[in-house]
């Protein structure tokens, strides 16, 4: 019955296998995505950068042209005052020069920085992608793995359940049912180790030497030895 819950164990590992592998793949693409999107979010600021830039770039050459336009202006002045008018709007093209050159050099600093944190972005997420690829190819054995696991462990259980008397075959049955999966308990220091209620030392005594088969008396799994001592007992390696 140890060896049968033992195979209903694998078996239900198996099946969580292959149960979770949809949320698993599910997992990956979310990660690949999460990558990808923080790798496009670094590129949108790059192009935003050069954009900003060819339109500084724009604007210097506007102001660039104004002022060559009114120094060749200036030449044919005629009064002081027109003299001086033109002189005011050279000084202002200038200093709107001056402001894009600066705002130009601002976006070529972080331009510069931008690059950098696309590259980090690109490794990133090239990481992640050779990560979820192995991954997915370790999944696939994984599920080769459980689904040739279900059917050898089928045939093995059918062999065992043949050797087992069929009342005990039943009692197995009927525990696993409406104790979900787990039909057996060992008794540890005195205890079933599932519910944890106390056992009769005559009781245990017997199970220790395999004499009786007993279910627990409070949640019915049948109860088998195993040499734990329990805290307070004989000195041994305290859990
Ligand atoms: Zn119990």
């Amino acid at each position: 019955m140890i060896r049968l819950q033992q195979i209903e164990d694998a078996a239900e590992r198996a099946r969580r296998t292959i149960a979770d592998e949809p949320a698993r793949q599910q997992q990956l693409t979310a990660a690949l995505d999460a990558a990808r999107q923080a790798l496009e979010h670094e590129r949108a600021r790059l192009a935003a950068n050069q954009a900003a830039r060819r339109e500084i770039e724009k604007e210097l050459a506007m102001q660039q042209a104004r002022l060559s336009k009114f120094r060749d202006q200036l030449m044919e002045v005629k009064t002081n005052r027109e003299y001086q008018a033109m002189q005011k709007e050279i000084e202002t093209a200038q200093h709107e020069i001056r402001k894009q050159e600066d705002r130009l050099l601002e976006q070529m600093i972080e331009f510069d920085e931008v690059s950098r944190q696309v590259k980090q972005a690109e490794q990133a997420f090239a990481g992640e992608q050779a990560r979820i690829e192995a991954e997915r190819a370790a999944l696939v054995g994984q599920l080769a793995e459980a689904g040739s696991a279900i059917g050898t462990l089928a045939a093995a259980r059918a062999a065992l359940a043949a050797e087992i008397s069929p009342p005990m075959l039943a009692l197995f049955e009927r525990v696993l049912k409406y104790r979900k999966l787990s039909a057996v308990a060992p008794v540890r220091g005195g205890r079933c180790s599932a519910c944890q209620i106390l056992i009769r030392p005559q009781t245990v005594n017997e199970l220790r030497r395999n004499e009786v088969i007993y279910q627990c008396a409070s949640c019915q799994r049948v109860l088998y030895y195993e040499d734990v001592p329990a805290a307070g007992q004989a000195p041994g390696p305290t859990e």
